[in-house]
């Protein structure tokens, strides 16, 4: 078992933070994953939990209710939730939501929103991807015309993280269809407004504690003030501005969860025989854990530096792109070569490396695929 997440740029507060991270995931969110994936949605007691240990937005300052911590916080939080193997709370939705509304919004949105996302009372949503479209954002047919002191919003959106429990929901829309990017505005949207609609919470392959839905509006009126930010046309920028963090973030989650997967393996292959031995003493299991580790150990010394950059305020977005596409893809590789050492075991759902291989999937694809993050990184150069 790895110790909680340790780096040289963490001081005691943050080891302390991380120990009671990995408590609350010992105690609770281990032992309930199975029964979020069943009910294909994690509780509302979840949430307030993770808020009132502070998991939610710790970087958010004091005075929007904060406590005053640092990115270097949310790291630790995030890639102790990857170390968890429970992937049921899209805390990280709050986290991202939260930065669009503290750094884009107006005052009134913040005071408005920030304590409630950070505290879990409030559980958010973030909907740019179309049935039409995903990658290409400036492809959104959703509008948002206004009308007097309103705007109207109408169309569907799908694959949306937290889509059956969220209370507000940043929507991509366009303003200005004739204007490309410079059309496409951000709204945030209350869920009990009567012109939105859950659909259902889709079927996945993995990640099944995740209520990830569609949604609908369907002439969704909201006030003027609902306009993220208060100006039309900034929906783009505001997207790309924010990106890299939601790509940190994932890069983050990705190295605690290989990590747990090889320290589960190592578990596993010693207690487990096979021709009068236990399987860590074939060779060949000690040289596929010894690239796994070798792995972990590069992919972890890859987030150190993304935190340390993002703790500086000098994150950029090729580093954040670099690191998505490649931890992720390394994430999908440790789990396959540890899931190979469980044998038969290995691909039953009762056992967590079966499920860590199935929740690995998609960390290839949301976010921006890895496709579309090698095409930013390869622009640049
Ligand atoms: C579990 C889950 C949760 C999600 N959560 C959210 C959420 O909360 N909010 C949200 O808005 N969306 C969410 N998504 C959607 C996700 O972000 C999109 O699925 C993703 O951006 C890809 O879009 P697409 O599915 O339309 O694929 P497409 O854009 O149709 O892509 C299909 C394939 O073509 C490739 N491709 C596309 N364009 C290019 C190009 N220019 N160069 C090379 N290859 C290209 C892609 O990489 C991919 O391999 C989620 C998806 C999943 C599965």
């Amino acid at each position: 078992m790895s110790k909680p997440y340790q780096a040289a740029w963490m001081s005691e507060d943050l080891v302390q933070f991380g120990d009671a991270i990995r408590r609350f995931s010992k105690e609770y969110l281990e032992p309930n994953d199975v029964a979020w994936r069943t009910q294909k949605q994690a509780t509302r007691e979840a949430w307030l939990k993770a808020g009132e240990l502070g998991m939610i937005l710790p970087d958010l300052p004091e005075q929007y209710g904060g406590f005053g911590g640092t990115p270097a916080h949310a790291a630790v939080a995030f890639w102790e939730v990857g170390y968890s193997g429970n992937t049921g709370l899209g805390l990280g939705i709050n986290h991202i939501v939260g930065h669009y509304i503290l750094n884009c919004g107006t005052e009134a949105q913040k005071q408005r929103w920030l304590p409630g996302l950070m505290a879990g009372e409030v559980i958010a949503s973030i909907a740019m991807t179309e049935p039409g479209t995903g990658s290409d954002l400036q492809g959104v047919r959703t509008s948002a015309e206004r009308r007097g002191d309103q705007y109207v919003i109408n169309g569907a959106k799908t694959f949306i993280t937290n889509g059956q429990l969220c209370d507000m929901v940043i929507v991509v829309a366009k303003t200005d269809p004739s204007k490309g990017s410079k059309g496409i505005s951000l709204f945030i949207v209350e869920t009990n407004n009567p012109g939105f609609q859950r659909g259902k919470a889709l079927d996945k392959i993995g990640m099944e504690g995740q209520d990830t839905s569609e949604m609908f509006f369907d002439n969704c009126a909201v006030a003027a003030d609902c306009l993220l930010g208060g100006e039309e046309g900034r929906g783009f920028y505001q997207l790309m501005q924010q990106l890299p963090y939601e790509r940190a973030q994932i890069a983050l989650w990705a190295c605690g969860a290989m990590t747990r997967a090889f320290d589960m393996t190592v578990d596993y292959v010693k207690e487990r025989k096979a021709f009068g031995q236990a399987i860590i003493d074939f060779q060949n299991t000690r040289f596929v854990l010894a690239d796994v580790k070798a792995t972990v150990t590069a992919s972890r010394a890859f987030t150190d530096m993304v935190v340390q950059r993002w703790v500086d305020g000098t994150l950029d977005s090729v580093t954040a792109s670099m690191a998505k596409f490649w931890v992720t893809e390394r994430q999908g590789e440790v789990v396959d070569k540890c899931l190979q050492l469980f044998g038969g075991y290995g691909y039953m759902k009762e056992y967590p490396i079966a499920r860590m291989y199935a929740d690995a999937r998609v960390q290839r694809i949301y976010g921006g695929t890895n496709e579309i993050q090698r095409e930013l990184v390869g622009r640049q150069l």
